[in-house]
């Protein structure tokens, strides 16, 4: 399975900014050229045809250059999976890089050294003990991402780790993630798991009222405040979601049951929304949610398959009904049999019964971003499948750290 190590770089950092600057710039121009039809978003196309221009004109070193139509090529990869005609834009600054082209550990400690980048020979860098650990059990070393959060430099490493064993399950656990509720859980057939929704819908609501208010004010006190801020609130959804992942993971581990989840990549283009409620479904926790269940169940060698949404809600659990009046808002009334109960209740019934397909077999790309301002925001962020150097691994013993 892939993980992401975050390691918090220590020293003068300063001079890696304008790098990151020109990587995304490098990749943006990369994106029109390919949309003026000039060159296919293909890797080798790219370096033949774009390799001596990007390194002139946005001053970066070969392998940085290379990557940076990797990057280009891999976004262009992954939206033609998901069936998307997006143009991919890049907006953070940042840098990525192949292990051992580009970067690489010194000396088999926590040190960074990225000979591609001028001026960017050592870096001593902080992990925390996990992280630390995810590094020593790696049996591969991928891609790094550099990126920066307010004053310090982060570097993301994708590392594959050996799989957890799963086994056979007894029963599935169909999740279903709500607005109002957070999430249900439910074997077919047995109550079920129910977290309710109501605290974090008020935590949001509150901190966008807040939001709200300081930038009518707009003063540089209320910006300030503003900064401090920015990013609470997905810090505290992913909170609450890890919670519930915890639970509804460690519970099925207990029953040797598996999990369940709808298949909802497409759903943040597919929806229509009255205005009033699209910011509580935009904000909508359900994408951080499912994540932190697949990666927590991945982890403790839970097995999870997902399941296609459509019309798990109005569905009658009893008579198979679907008629769309059979549910109104909370609420699931089969208009044929009678048959009512919680309709996220409803859903997770469903979900639970339906056959699935595990995560690999969807093709999307998705990235475990620990800090992920992606996750919520809902935007293009577009990041490349990651990539393994080919060369053989040398064991990595690793010391330092906190
Ligand atoms: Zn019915």
């Amino acid at each position: 399975m892939e993980r992401t190590v975050t390691l918090k770089l220590i020293g003068p950092t300063h001079h890696l900014d304008a790098q990151l600057e020109s990587f995304r710039d490098a990749c943006n121009t990369l994106v029109t050229h390919v949309e003026s039809g000039t060159c296919r978003p293909n890797e080798r196309l790219l370096q033949k045809q774009f390799l001596k221009e990007t390194r002139a004109r946005h001053g970066l070193m070969g392998q940085v250059a290379i990557s940076a139509m990797r990057v280009v090529a891999g976004a262009y990869k992954t939206l033609a999976t998901q069936r998307r005609n997006d143009v991919p834009t890049f907006r953070e600054p940042r840098l990525q890089l192949l292990y051992r082209r580009g970067w690489r550990f010194k000396n088999d400690t926590l040190n960074i050294s990225l000979p591609g980048v001028p001026g960017g020979l050592d870096y001593h860098a902080e992990a925390s003990s996990p992280h630390v650990g995810m590094l020593l059990c790696a049996t591969r070393i991928g891609a790094m991402n550099l990126v920066r959060r307010g004053p310090h430099y982060y570097a993301k490493i994708t590392v594959i780790l050996p799989d957890e064993p799963t086994y056979e399950p007894t029963g599935w656990y169909g999740v279903d993630a709500g607005i109002r509720t957070t999430a249900v859980a439910r074997v077919d057939g047995e109550s079920p798991v129910i977290f309710s929704g109501g605290a974090l819908r008020e935590h949001r609501k509150t901190q966008r009222r807040t939001r709200r208010r300081l930038q009518k004010k707009g003063t540089r006190s209320a910006r300030r405040v503003q900064t401090r801020l920015c990013g609470r609130e997905q810090r505290h959804v992913l909170d609450q979601c890890r919670v519930i992942a915890k639970h509804i993971v460690e519970r099925a581990r207990r029953e040797r049951r598996g999990i369940k989840l709808e298949d909802l990549r497409h759903i943040r283009t597919g929806l229509r929304v009255p205005k009033a409620q699209r910011a509580d479904r935009h904000a909508w926790a359900f994408r951080v949610l499912q994540t932190c269940v697949r990666l927590k169940a991945e982890d403790h060698g839970v097995p999870v398959l997902f399941v296609q949404p459509a019309y798990t809600s109005r569905t009658c659990p009893r008579c198979l009904d679907q008629h769309k009046a059979n549910r109104k808002r909370d609420a699931f009334h089969c208009q044929r049999c009678g048959y009512q109960n919680h309709s996220d209740v409803v859903g997770a019934t469903n979900i639970s019964r339906r056959p699935g397909e595990p995560y690999t077999a969807l093709g999307g790309v998705e990235v475990n971003r620990p800090h992920g301002h992606a996750m919520t925001r809902g935007r293009t962020e577009c990041v490349a499948p990651a990539e393994t150097a080919s060369k053989p691994k040398q064991p990595l013993t690793l010391v330092g750290g906190r």
